[in-house]
C-alpha cells in the first residue's frame, strides 16, 4: 500500500473541518449517526453541484455527440436480470464469530499478502485460516466465506398480488441508459458514434466502508454510455476517454501526480469487456483508489436488454454498435 506522503493533511482532519465549515454533516447525527451516510452542507451541496454542472457542460452541453437523460431509480427488475447484477454483482463478505464484526474478506487477505484472491472464496478462507486474525478483536474464528448480493431489494405494494414482487434500488445508472437507448435514437436523430450521460443517485450494500464520502451505499454517478460501431478503431477513442477522465480530474484541481491510470489485468475482465482501466486518485488514506472506471463493454448491454426483453433493438441488429464507456 502506497504511503500517503503527497498529503500532508490527514482524513479526519478533513472530516472535522467539513463539518465545522458546513461543507459535509454525518448523517441522522441527533440519533447517534447512522453508518456510512452523510448530509452535504449549504456548502457542500454548492460544490457538489458545481462539479456536476462541470461534467455537464464539458461532456454534453459542449459536445455534438452526447445527450443526457434522466432515468428512474426504480426500474424493472428484469433490467438487472438481463445486465448480470441480480446473479453477479456480489461482494464476499466473512464474519468473526468472535466479536461478530463483518469484513470484506478479499481486502483483509489483500492486506495481508498483497494477493488478490477476488472471487476464490475458498482460497480467501484458507488464508483467512491460516494467517488472519480479526482487526477488530485480534482473535482468529472466522466464518464461512460468503457471496453477498449489493442491490438493495425493494418490495412493491402491487394490488391483487399475493407473491412478492420485489426490485431493487438501481446499483449503477447505465441501466435506464440502456433501454432507452432506442427511444434517444428515434427520438434526437443523433448518429452513432454517440453517447448518452446521466447523473443521478445510486445504492449499492456495501458491507464495509468507513473512509467518509468514499464508498457510500448512497452514491452520485456521472456515467456515459458511448456507442460506437464494431469495426470501428477503439483504441485511440478509448485513450482519448481516458484522456478527458484526467482532464476534468485536473479542472477540479487534482494535481497530475495524485492521478494514475490502472489496467484491469485480462484474466479479471468481465468475459464482454476488451478493456477496462480505471482512473486512481492518491486519497489521504490508504493511497490510490479508483475515481473514474472506463470499460469497453462489447455489445454486451444491448443484446443482453434485446434477448431479455424481447423487443429487438433494430438499430442494433443492424449497426452492431460494441462500446461503451463508463465515467
Ligand atoms: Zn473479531
Amino acid at each position: 500500500m502506497e504511503k500517503d506522503q503527497a498529503n500532508s493533511v490527514s482524513l479526519e482532519k478533513i472530516v472535522a473541518l467539513s463539518k465545522r465549515r458546513g461543507f459535509i454533516f454525518p448523517g441522522s447525527e441527533i440519533y447517534g449517526g447512522f453508518a456510512n451516510s452523510y448530509t452535504y452542507g449549504p456548502y457542500g451541496v454548492s460544490l457538489k453541484n458545481n462539479i456536476k454542472k462541470l461534467w455537464w457542460k464539458m461532456f454534453v452541453e459542449d459536445r455534438e455527440d452526447i445527450v443526457g437523460i434522466d432515468g428512474p431509480i426504480l426500474l424493472h427488475p428484469k433490467v438487472w436480470e438481463a445486465s448480470g447484477h441480480t446473479s453477479g454483482f456480489n461482494d464476499a463478505l466473512v464474519d468473526c464469530k468472535e466479536c461478530k464484526k463483518r469484513f470484506r474478506p478479499d481486502h483483509l487477505v489483500e492486506e495481508a499478502t498483497g494477493e488478490d484472491l477476488e472471487g476464490r472464496l475458498d482460497d480467501m478462507k484458507r488464508v483467512l485460516d491460516e494467517r488472519i486474525n480479526c482487526p477488530s478483536c485480534g482473535k482468529r474464528n472466522w466464518s464461512a466465506v460468503r457471496n453477498f448480493n449489493m442491490m438493495f431489494r425493494v418490495p412493491l405494494n402491487t394490488t391483487g398480488s399475493t407473491d412478492e414482487e420485489i426490485t431493487y434500488l438501481r446499483p449503477e445508472t447505465a441501466g435506464a441508459i440502456f433501454i432507452e437507448f432506442k427511444n434517444v435514437l428515434d427520438s434526437m436523430r443523433v448518429k452513432i458514434p454517440f453517447g448518452i450521460a446521466q447523473i443521478g443517485k445510486a445504492f449499492r450494500n456495501e458491507i464495509v466502508a468507513g473512509n467518509f464520502i468514499f464508498r457510500l451505499r448512497e452514491l452520485e454517478q456521472m456515467e456515459i454510455e458511448y456507442f460506437i460501431r464494431p469495426d470501428a478503431e477503439w483504441e485511440p477513442l478509448f485513450e482519448a476517454w481516458l484522456s478527458l477522465q484526467e482532464s476534468f480530474a485536473m479542472a477540479l484541481g487534482a494535481a497530475p501526480e495524485n492521478l494514475r491510470r490502472k489496467e484491469h489485468p485480462k484474466e479479471k475482465l468481465s468475459h464482454y469487456s476488451r478493456k477496462t482501466t480505471d482512473i486512481e486518485f492518491r486519497y489521504p488514506f490508504g493511497g490510490f483508489k479508483e475515481l473514474f472506471g472506463l470499460a469497453h463493454r462489447g455489445d454486451f448491454d444491448l443484446r443482453r436488454h434485446a434477448e431479455v426483453s424481447g423487443q429487438p433493438l433494430e438499430y442494433f441488429d443492424s449497426e452492431k454498435m460494441s462500446a461503451s464507456c463508463h465515467t
